[in-house]
């Protein structure tokens, strides 16, 4: 204690005397954005005339009613201005996959530098739909792609959301494409291939040391509804599998994300005790409440089904279609059991020419509010991502990540897929009126 006690006030001393007599470096100057109306996701309330001002990346002050400061001032007081929105399942490396046939061609005839560059208009055009957080959940088959774009938007040589980045995931032998080919082929994959106790704690200790930021794993396929309505499926790792790599992701202070769809899969990652629940189409009453005590989230990624269930429907898998039904239920009950939900939408499973943000409507087309609807892809989000103090809301401190839309989400959260104007960290890659 006392040895920390004294090398702390010699820094202190050091970075005081480094700083002032020279007064070589002046302060980042001040920026200010004033908003017609904010929204506080966490009290969902919503403030008029804020003056919110910027110093380098952060947010130094939030004042309502406030006069016209000297200096630089953003004028957005026709617009409503919401915290920078927060996708919690993306996949920027994947652009559609409505059936295998879409998927298999991007794997088999597309290089991963080619879907990088791909990939490159993917975290454009979410930035621009006013997403500047992402967790994006694998890149299905592109390697560490999501490593490098990561690293090519910090370093400022593309625009891009914040990005928290899953890496390859990881599924069991046989369960995930490509599959169906002759078995004199050697098909690429779309994760890790991982199998026993040992395979998923080397795999997870791998993905780690190049870059991962979240494990994802798949924890369920081959889905079918049973007579009584249960959405049942085949689930891959056994719950010893899953806790081994559970463990092993938590010992090294990183977090798992679960692909579950059905009655075992959400079941044995609930039991293993990852930290999301992805999709979530079939959750039992039980796991449900289990989720709820232990503050596992669920991603339910509404619209994807939509999405893809016609198309998926058409090519003879009708269970994508009865699903649809199954969803709406599970969601409405995990919203009267209290489990924390995140907003998360799957997009490049559908195209990302398609706002993500359409997912709003669906959250509260099932029974959320537009205030909880924004509360999951804002506040929640960032608590998911271990980020709730850079971002998630607008206050002193955090990043200036400021999104801002004509019209009053609260009342429309449709206004949402109509971004106007869009701050990551102080800088606009999307100025209104344009
Ligand atoms: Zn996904």
């Amino acid at each position: 204690m006392r040895t920390f006690f004294v090398f702390v006030i010699a820094l202190t001393a050091t970075s005081l005397a480094a700083a002032q007599p020279q007064g070589t470096k002046a302060p980042a100057p001040v920026h200010y954005v004033r908003c017609g109306a904010l929204v506080q996701p966490e009290s969902g309330k919503v403030q008029k005339n804020v003056l919110i001002a910027i110093q380098g990346e952060r947010i130094t002050e939030v004042r309502e009613n406030a006069g016209n400061p000297s200096g630089n001032v953003t004028d957005l007081s026709a617009y409503t201005c919401l915290p920078g929105l927060i996708d919690t399942h993306t996949h920027v490396l994947l652009q559609g996959d409505i059936t295998a046939a879409d998927y298999d061609e991007q794997l088999l005839k597309q290089s991963t530098a080619y879907r990088a560059i791909l990939a490159t208009r993917s975290v454009r055009r979410a930035l621009e739909y006013g997403f500047t957080t992402i967790r994006d959940l694998e890149t299905e088959g592109a390697g560490y792609a999501d490593v490098d774009l990561k690293k090519a938007i910090n370093n400022g040589i593309i625009p891009g959301p914040r990005m928290r980045v899953a890496t390859r995931a990881m599924d069991v032998t046989g369960a995930y494409p490509l599959s169906g080919y002759s078995w004199e082929i050697d098909v690429p994959h779309g994760v890790q291939v991982v199998d026993g106790v040992e395979g998923g704690r080397k795999a997870v200790r791998e993905q780690i040391s190049f870059g991962a930021d979240w494990i994802k794993v798949y924890s369920d396929r081959s889905y079918f509804v049973r007579p009584d309505g249960v959405l049942d499926d085949i689930p891959t790792f056994t719950l010893d599998e899953l806790r081994a790599i559970v463990d092993e992701a938590h010992r090294q202070h990183h977090k798992v994300a679960s692909h579950a769809m059905a009655l075992n899969g959400v079941h044995n990652s609930v039991e293993a005790g990852v930290d999301s629940v992805a999709n979530g189409i079939y959750i039992t009453d039980s796991d449900l409440k289990t989720m709820a005590q232990r503050g596992i989230f669920y991603v339910p990624t509404i619209y994807v089904g939509e999405y893809v269930a016609q198309g998926r429907a058409a090519a003879g898998a009708k269970v994508w279609l009865d699903m649809l039904k199954i969803h709406e239920d599970t969601f409405r009950r995990a919203l009267n059991a209290g489990v924390k939900i995140a907003f998360g939408t799957d997009v490049g499973g559908f195209d990302w020419a398609i706002d993500p943000a359409v997912e709003f409507r669906y959250m509260v087309k099932y029974g959320m509010t537009p205030a909880q609807a924004i509360r999951s892809a804002t506040s929640s989000a960032a608590e998911l991502l271990g980020m709730q103090n850079d971002v998630g809301s607008i206050a002193p401190g955090k990043y200036a990540d400021i999104v801002a839309v004509k019209g009053d989400p609260l009342a429309d959260v449709g206004v949402l897929e109509h971004v106007d104007f869009v701050m990551k960290g102080g800088e606009i890659y999307k100025s209104a009126g344009h």
